[in-house]
């Protein structure tokens, strides 16, 4: 169930937005289950995600991609989560990595990694988050030590999404002498150097795997710098993120809003169909509002992405404050509609419930976006 908000969409967008769905029904909701158990491998299933050409929406013909707008992935986004938000996570990540080498990376890294991304023969990973550098990266701790005849990177990484199965990893690292933040775009093959180890299991959006890294003087060959502004490029990948999982998370509420309507009309209670009691219409009437809003919100970020740069950041972070809460709020309200038969486990909507509150953390806390949008208002 879409909410009827599809102000920024064109006719051809509008015919994408609907071969998306189509795709979602057919090849992501009957593996959703699997993906969240661990029984369907995530890395197949991203490698068949490529192959068939959704990895690299906003990619660039000439390597390998579809050209399109970073609204069209957006639009993907919320059509595979209406079913397996955990895939939204996945993708968050990667396209987090596609959008710093498309908009920083020189023409040798875009020609080396963007063909691989696309296709799905790499996965990329974003390495931020350390024990002390949580929303305060300013205070992390991997070192690159660039003045040696041969750059080595020392740290470790918490909470990398894609860790896991990604080859192509972004990584924040000061330097050991300035102590200047840089990006440094780091192979992931050589397991002595690149020490990954699965993270805590987690509450929801439990198919994205989220790791711990450790470098240990692991090289990094001339021209594996980001180059430009770390700071900028950082809050870059957490806005593209952000979006992302604002997507993400309006695709879940919709999923359960859907089951929750079903429900409504179907279940019979005091010998009427429980949705023609006004108790239930109010709160599918609060979650169509609500999400509708979020839609609307996250849309025009994924938008300004395209069209408005300057304003990509306040609606980033006002689309996953707003969306997270609403799914949050929503997915709760769809069980409770649902009764009893919304909290079996592994049920869509038991797992849309775990996963929504996952979002009010992840790539930026809701605190976080308050700061940003706080910060934008020049108070
Ligand atoms: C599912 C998931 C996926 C993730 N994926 C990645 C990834 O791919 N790569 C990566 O590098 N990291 C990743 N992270 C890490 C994530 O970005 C951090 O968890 C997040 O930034 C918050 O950091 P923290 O958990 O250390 O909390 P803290 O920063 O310690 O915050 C704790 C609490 O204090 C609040 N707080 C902090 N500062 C302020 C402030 N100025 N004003 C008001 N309140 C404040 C926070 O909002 C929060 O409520 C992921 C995390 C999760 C849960």
């Amino acid at each position: 169930m879409r909410c009827p908000v599809n102000t920024f969409l064109s006719s051809s967008q509008e015919a994408l937005k609907e071969q998306y769905e189509k795709y979602a029904a057919e090849e992501i909701q009957p593996a959703a289950q699997d993906l969240e158990q661990g029984k369907t491998s995530l890395k197949e299933f991203l490698q068949k995600l490529g192959q068939t050409g959704f990895l690299g929406l906003t990619i660039a013909k000439e390597y390998g991609g579809a050209s399109g707008t970073f609204l069209e992935q957006s639009l993907f986004v919320e059509a595979a989560c209406e079913y397996e938000a955990g895939l939204g996570l996945s993708l968050s990540a990667h396209f987090q990595v596609v959008e710093l080498i498309k908009r920083y990376g020189d023409d040798r890294q875009k020609s080396r990694y963007l063909p691989l991304l696309a296709r799905g023969e790499a996965v990329g990973a974003f390495c931020l988050n350390e024990e002390k550098a949580g929303s305060d990266y300013s205070l992390i701790e991997t070192v690159a030590s660039t003045k040696q005849e041969s750059p080595k990177l020392n740290g470790k990484k918490l909470w990398v999404v894609n860790g896991k199965i990604a080859t192509l990893l972004v990584v924040a690292a000061k330097d050991e002498e300035t102590g200047k933040l840089s990006l440094w775009l780091v192979d992931s093959g050589d397991s002595k150097a690149v020490k990954v180890t699965a993270g805590a299991k987690k509450l929801g959006l439990r198919s994205a795997s989220t790791d711990e890294i450790e470098f240990v003087d692991t090289k990094l060959p001339e021209g594996s710098r980001l180059e430009g502004d770390a700071k900028e490029q950082i809050e870059f990948a957490l806005d593209v993120a952000k979006t992302i999982l604002a997507m993400a998370s309006i695709g879940m509420s919709q999923g359960a809003m859907k089951l929750a309507v079903e429900h409504a009309k179907t279940r019979q209670q005091f010998g009427k169909n429980i949705g023609a009691f006004q108790g239930i219409q109010w709160k599918l009437a609060d979650m169509s509002a609500d999400v509708s809003a979020a839609r609307m919100l996250a849309l025009r970020a994924a938008w300004a992405f395209d069209d408005s740069k300057e304003e990509f950041r306040k609606f980033a972070a006002m689309a996953k404050l707003l969306s997270s809460k609403a799914a949050r709020l929503h997915t709760g309200e769809a069980i409770q509609v649902m009764g009893a038969s919304g909290i079996v486990e592994d049920s869509p909507t038991e797992r849309f419930y775990r996963d929504a509150k996952m979002m009010e953390i992840c790539q930026g806390t809701s605190e976080l976006q308050k700061v940003i949008i706080a910060e934008e208002l020049k108070v």
